[in-house]
């Protein structure tokens, strides 16, 4: 019986993976060793208990007696903080998911790969932070990453069986978001609830504003990059409204695999589930006829800020990546605090680079995860004082 951990399993990309795993059979098909979860105490306890779960282990310490008493009789563990994750990742399970969002995913994904496990990465700021320590890590230790976001699980997919040496160009797509049309003055403007509703995908609030801002394309450039290892110039990034080609790879004799597939995530969480295999994955089929047309577009830098910055970090790689990050998921709160405006998250992201290039120095590598988790929590001291500045300025 296959043994499966799920970090994150109360978000977005952990109730898809939970799903599969019950069409697959549940407790009776697999062995459910962690669960965990940040606050939604109810629903881990609700799906610990379901899938028989070694332990569940809640992100907040203050959730732990609610967590006990919601698992009382279960025979199921329950566990509370940050340490406690992390050593759940040290617990034996063949496939582990990395759905946590943000840069908290990076260290319970960091242990699993030390023990060689194979992990399906949906938490891409594991790769945008410490891309060449995760990628490194899972070397050393026989480990397999498996790409969960869709462009790269498409990527993934469309290199199957080819030679890398003779790819030329990689395109991952992007839908656009709310504001794909918008000009900058009304961009200026927009609120929370509009960054949030995402015309195609049903995500995470965070992911979806991220989205609206490209924010999360240029996590994907730069995933992209750190995955695969192809140099930034190689990397293009194309509009494409329907979300049904997720990339597309062009090799050097001009012929272009491109993966189409329903926007359903549980199309990638599938494929890395049964990976090297094909197994059954219930999303809808694909009706082309019925949707007419497919279009495309160039990305517009201008409304966009945020691929230009990607670009930047493509480029100086280093603790640059980590920076970036964790600017932007401070200027992402303050957004979604109602302090500073939705333009105003790509110029405190792009003011705290500046600051830090010239007080830390942001290109040269980790050695270490330390290195990381330092400069990550710098940058958020940094951009905090860039965002309270630029709300001072309103
Ligand atoms: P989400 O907000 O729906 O869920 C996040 C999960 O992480 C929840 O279980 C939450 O409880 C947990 N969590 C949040 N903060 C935590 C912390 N500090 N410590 C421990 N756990 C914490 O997010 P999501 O949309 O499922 O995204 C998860 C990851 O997958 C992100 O990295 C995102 O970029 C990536 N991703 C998501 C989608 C999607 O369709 N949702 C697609 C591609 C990639
Ligand atoms: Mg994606």
């Amino acid at each position: 019986m296959r043994s499966i951990s799920i970090f994150g399993a109360t978000g977005s990309i952990g109730e898809s993976t939970v799903d599969l795993i019950r069409r697959g059979g549940g407790a009776e098909a697999y062995r459910v060793v962690a669960l965990t979860g940040a606050r939604n105490v109810a629903r881990l306890a609700e799906m610990a208990r379901e899938l028989r779960a070694e332990v569940a282990v809640v992100a907040h310490e203050a959730e732990l007696p609610a967590l006990r008493d919601a698992l009382a009789g279960s025979g199921v563990e329950a566990a509370a903080g940050a340490a406690a994750i992390a050593e759940a990742a040290d617990r034996p399970a063949d496939w582990v998911m990395s759905g946590i969002v943000g840069a908290a995913g990076l260290v319970p994904g960091m242990r699993a790969l030390r023990h060689g496990r194979t992990l399906a990465l949906a938490n891409k700021e594991s790769l945008v932070t410490a891309g060449p320590l995760l990628m490194a890590t899972a070397r050393v230790h026989g480990a397999t990453i498996l790409p969960v976001d869709s462009e790269h699980s498409a990527v993934f997919q469309a290199l199957t069986g080819e030679d890398a040496g003779a790819v030329e160009r990689v395109i991952i797509t992007a839908s656009g978001g709310p504001f794909r049309d918008w000009p900058l003055e009304k961009l200026a403007e927009a609120t929370v609830a509009e960054a949030k509703a995402h015309p195609n995908w049903s995500m995470g609030s965070r992911i979806s504003i991220d989205s609206a801002s490209m924010f999360n394309k240029a996590l994907e450039l730069i995933e992209t990059r750190e995955f695969f290892g192809f140099p930034p110039e190689m990397i293009e990034v194309l509009v494409h409204p329907q979300s049904i080609v997720h990339a597309l790879v062009g090799f050097r004799d001009g012929g272009v695999m491109a993966h189409l597939g329903p926007a359903d995530m549980r199309h990638a969480i599938g494929f890395a589930l049964h990976w090297p295999e094909r197994g059954h994955v219930p999303v809808e089929r694909l009706d082309l006829a019925r949707l007419g047309s497919l279009t495309f577009a160039a990305p517009d830098a201008a409304r966009f800020p945020a691929l230009r910055l990607a670009r930047e970090v493509m480029e100086m790689r280093g603790l640059s990546g980590a920076a970036f990050n964790a600017a932007k998921e401070i200027a992402l709160d303050h957004f979604m605090e109602g302090e500073i405006g939705f333009l105003d998250m790509a110029a405190v992201v792009e003011e705290t680079l500046a600051r830090l290039a010239g007080e830390a120095g942001l290109g040269h590598s980790a050695t270490g995860l330390d290195d990381v988790l330092a400069m990550d929590h710098l940058a958020r001291v940094r951009a905090g004082e860039a965002a309270r500045k630029m709300k001072e300025g309103r």
